[in-house]
């Protein structure tokens, strides 16, 4: 038997892209994880926005084992149920028609990029290729999603850029007004920026971005990979906000933790995907497909979707008693749970400083930029957990404010 890792290992072995934390999880059961010294925390990380039903759902456990006992791959010369499902129970319960399935987010946006551009293309001619994101914007780390998302320091450094691609303002739309002309084939955008520090897309200039859209001829896509799958309280945050998309991308809690993400769109717009122009060889792998389809079946419940909304209330209820205990926050803001608190002035840059602190007080967090501090929790964590991850976050920033 080979020795237990520890997470020297991490630095011995493992390109060093990433910072982890000290402590190694090794367990996880709902919203409480168990690191390799046996501490345990309670989880409002939730895997960045992935884990939306906790960690090891019986209903994901069993339709991940069913599917393990059953076919794992065949790649896509061969189609397999669970893939054409997943497909159909995503049609029936959103805008689209058609679905393109993968494995994570950046694919869904390189996808649905790729897709944009080439039915311009086919419909418009080869002008027609302009991209209008973002700054801020995050869709993802594929070398076209980095050069498409809003924060330079992910692309540069890597070589010539792809061009065609110009970023506006998020919700200012005189800022897109100026950018998008009949040379634009897309404009791609989060409905709410999640790791641009939880800015929620005010519903006029989303609605004003579809109005633009349509004066164009180009395509809506929205990268609903961390505000999809139930995560803003509507199995995707379009519904709830009265503008539809051509093209939407869904990943993170799609899965529950199982690597998958899907691509969404029109009749109108599908075809121009035609054979042999994208693939993936493991989108709609079907074991990725059984897990996706379990959890959104799970998800898209009035008994989960009105629960985020009560979450979203309780969180908020007890951020707001933190800050006026503390007066750290400057705003608290976000939709279901997905949300961000912004630290007030006099501890500007400092959400990242309440990370560690948190940890030792058995609580994981997240932050969206050096400013906010961000919790993506379980959609079905119970409210004793969120009572008692309160107190241990009031804990952490007892001792931020104290200096320690
Ligand atoms: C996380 C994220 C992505 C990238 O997803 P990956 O699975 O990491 O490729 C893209 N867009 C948004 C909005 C995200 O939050």
């Amino acid at each position: 038997m080979s020795q237990t890792p520890t997470r020297a290992d991490f630095d011995h072995y493992m390109v060093p892209n990433y910072a982890p934390q000290k402590a190694v999880p090794v367990r996880g059961e709902g919203s409480r994880l168990w690191d390799q010294a046996g501490r345990e925390y309670i989880d409002f990380a939730g895997g960045i926005a992935v884990n939306g039903l906790g960690h090891c759902h019986p209903v994901l456990v069993e339709a991940l084992t069913t599917q393990a006992n059953t076919l794992w791959h065949l790649s896509n010369v061969f189609t397999n149920e669970p893939a054409m499902a997943l497909a159909r129970s995503l049609v029936e319960r959103t805008f689209a028609d058609k679905v393109y399935l993968c494995s994570s987010g950046g694919e869904a946006n390189e996808a649905a990029l790729k897709l944009a551009r080439r039915w311009a293309h086919d419909h418009h001619g080869e002008h027609k290729h302009r991209i209008v994101s973002f700054s801020q914007s995050f869709h993802g780390r594929t070398f076209f999603t980095v050069s498409v998302g809003g924060q330079p320091k992910y692309s540069q450094g890597f070589g010539p850029v792809p061009g065609g691609i110009v970023h506006g303002q998020y919700n200012d739309l005189d800022s897109v007004r100026n950018l998008i002309d009949d040379d634009t084939c897309a404009v791609m955008v989060e409905p709410m920026q999640g790791e641009g520090g939880i800015i929620p897309g005010k519903p006029e200039f989303l609605k004003g971005l579809r109005d633009l859209c349509d004066a164009f001829d180009a395509l809506l896509i929205f990268d609903e990979v961390q505000t999809g799958a139930g995560r803003t309280g509507s199995l995707y945050a379009y519904q709830q906000l009265g503008v539809t998309p051509d093209i939407l991308t869904s990943a993170k809690s799609l899965g529950g933790g199982f690597p998958v993400g899907a691509m969404l769109t029109t009749d109108r717009v599908a075809p121009a995907m035609a054979i042999g122009t994208h693939g993936s060889t493991y989108g709609g792998n079907p074991l990725a497909s059984a897990v996706a389809l379990a959890a959104v079946e799970f998800i898209d419940t009035p008994a989960v979707l009105e629960g985020v909304k009560h979450r979203h209330d309780l969180f908020r209820e007890h951020l707001e008693a933190i800050n006026r205990r503390h007066g750290v926050f400057k705003e608290i803001r976000g939709m279901g749970l997905l949300i961000g608190a912004e630290m007030a002035s006099a501890y500007e840059g400092r959400a990242k400083d309440i990370l560690p602190l948190a940890l030792e007080e058995g609580l994981m967090a997240l932050i969206a930029g050096p400013n906010v501090l961000r919790m993506a929790p379980s959609l079905v964590i119970p409210d004793a957990d969120i009572d008692e991850g309160m107190a241990r976050l009031e804990r952490a920033v007892a001792r931020l404010v104290a200096g320690q």
